[in-house]
């Protein structure tokens, strides 16, 4: 009862709400019967086996991302859409470029000693280095008044700021060594030294081999592909050259506190390897029923890799990405069923974007290589983490600016959320404020850098983000058929809608 009195009271446009919450204001036409095909039991069913240790955790730019993507292909196929990849194939390929520190061709010591690379010393950037010399031990490294220029430098890491630290996003150590490799290079990049050694402290030397997995997996990125950040390049940047960017850092173990005091000499020579592995888009398509509109499409989108197989922790290595993002794609796949026992007047696109992990890469390139040209796409409709956390509430980002690109589409959102989950929606994560920056982390930011109006529905993050634990059994699966049914109905209303929802003028994103 008082959920429902919550949604009646609610004031009308987003901006005049109390903070952090959002809803209808007219009632929309009621859901048609088609809404019944999208099933629980067949939520399960298929979010058990995407996110199923067979599936290895889906990498992107690895045979487990191919082996996901053609079961992918298989579920649209079983459904009844049409493919709308490359040449008539469900698949649109691009390639992955992978930067990252070259094992093999790179050598550090310290003292004499040979150290492994990623073993002993950490690289945690992806930047080249030859430096040989003398140590620089700094016992205060904020003390301004020590010349650094072209010294090997050694100091031990200090715990971060409590506040510097992220809220979420991977597990606590990971998160902790962030913050505090970020606040010591803060006080040591540019001042000239030649290279960085931090000296880990207890918490890091105990996460020191997931710190290394980490680090060693090296930069991805994308050619020919909508820019990551405003204003940036669509191509792949050349490979970091000696002296070129922040000063190179690196992680040694904290039992090399005691000989690094002593200024032993030591010699770094890190190499780079450059290399290009394929990745998909899966892509099926549903033609519209009206002779006009059906040259215009709405587009779903989720991701359908996860962070494959990482360091083995309480018995499990596999990041199955139940939540994170099966519970989107098995959306899908219930929304396409819907479409089909029931065709609207507009085109339905779903698009499986391929390497979204690895920095969006996926919908980076289609968004700048779209199968239906780009003008035709009235909107996107993306979906990242649908399936966990309070089952009364959710998130849609990308309902009040400067996030909003369109106050039509998010009205139909509304609409379809009074006719369906009935969640009370949080607009808290949308803020340009919220420290998880949650809006700039998904699938829809490429489409709507390109100004399509676009929303992103989630539930949030949580504590097994990015981990071991995002495991079908914690998803609640009552509350994902109801933020499936809620993102079917905002489709079937924008598909159907007499016009398409309009771009708000002045829409801009703040970065
Ligand atoms: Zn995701």
């Amino acid at each position: 009862m008082r959920r429902l009195l919550l949604l009646l009271a609610l004031p009308v446009s987003v901006t005049a709400q109390p903070p952090a919450r959002a809803a209808a204001t007219t009632a929309a036409p009621a859901p048609p019967t088609a809404i019944r095909a999208i099933r629980e039991a067949d939520l399960r069913r298929d979010l058990f086996a995407m996110a199923s240790p067979a599936m290895r955790g889906r990498e992107g730019g690895t045979l487990d991302e191919m082996k996901a993507s053609i079961w992918v292909a298989e579920q649209y196929a079983r459904i009844g859409l049409e493919p709308a990849g490359d040449d008539g194939t469900w698949f649109q390929w691009f390639d992955i470029t992978r930067t990252r520190v070259a094992v093999s061709a790179s050598r550090a010591s310290i003292g004499g000693r040979m150290l492994t690379i990623f073993g002993d010393i950490i690289p945690l950037g992806v930047a080249p280095v030859e430096a040989t010399g003398p140590v620089l031990w700094l016992a205060d490294p904020a003390d301004t008044t020590i010349d650094l220029r072209g010294r090997i430098v050694a100091t031990l890491l200090r715990a971060p700021a409590p506040g510097s630290i992220r809220q979420y996003s991977y597990p606590g150590a990971s998160r902790y060594a962030a913050a505090a490799v970020a606040g010591a290079l803060a006080r040591l990049t540019r001042r000239g030294a030649a290279a960085v050694l931090l000296v880990a402290d207890q918490v890091v030397d105990d996460d020191f081999a997931a710190l290394a997995v980490q680090r060693a997996r090296g930069d991805y990125d994308v050619d020919h592909a909508t820019p990551r950040a405003a204003g940036g390049s669509d191509r792949v940047a050349p490979v970091p050259g000696l002296g070129v960017g922040p000063t190179p850092a690196y992680m040694v173990r904290a039992a090399m506190a005691a000989t690094l005091q002593q200024a032993p000499e030591v010699a770094l020579s890190v190499r780079l390897e450059r290399f290009d592995v394929p990745s998909v888009n899966v892509i099926g398509r549903l033609r519209g029923t009206d002779p006009v509109l059906r040259e215009e499409y709405v587009l779903y989108s989720s991701h359908q890799d996860a962070n494959g197989v990482r360091l083995l922790v309480p018995g499990d290595s596999v990041l199955a990405g139940a939540d994170d993002n099966a519970s989107v794609s098995v959306a899908q796949f219930a929304a396409a069923r819907a479409f089909v026992a029931q065709r609207p007047k507009r085109s339905v696109l779903f698009v499986h974007h391929g390497a979204e992990e690895r920095g969006l890469l996926g919908s980076r390139y289609h968004s700048a290589h779209p199968v239906v040209p780009l003008a035709q796409i009235v909107t996107v409709l993306n979906g990242d983490m649908i399936g966990r956390n309070n089952p009364d509430t959710a998130a849609l980002l990308g309902v009040q600016p400067p996030h909003r690109v369109s106050a039509e589409l998010v009205t139909m959102a509304l609409q379809a959320n009074a006719q369906t989950g009935r969640f009370v929606v949080d607009t808290l994560w949308d803020r340009p404020t919220h420290p998880e920056g949650w809006y700039f982390r998904s699938d829809h930011l490429p489409y709507a850098r390109l100004g399509i109006p676009a929303l992103m529905y989630t539930t949030n993050l949580h504590d097994d983000y990015h981990t071991a634990g995002d495991l079908p059994e914690r998803i609640d699966y009552a509350k994902l058929t109801r933020m499936a049914q809620w993102m079917y109905l905002t489709g079937w209303y924008v598909a159907n809608a007499p016009k398409r929802p309009a771009v708000d003028a002045g829409f801009k994103l703040e970065r």
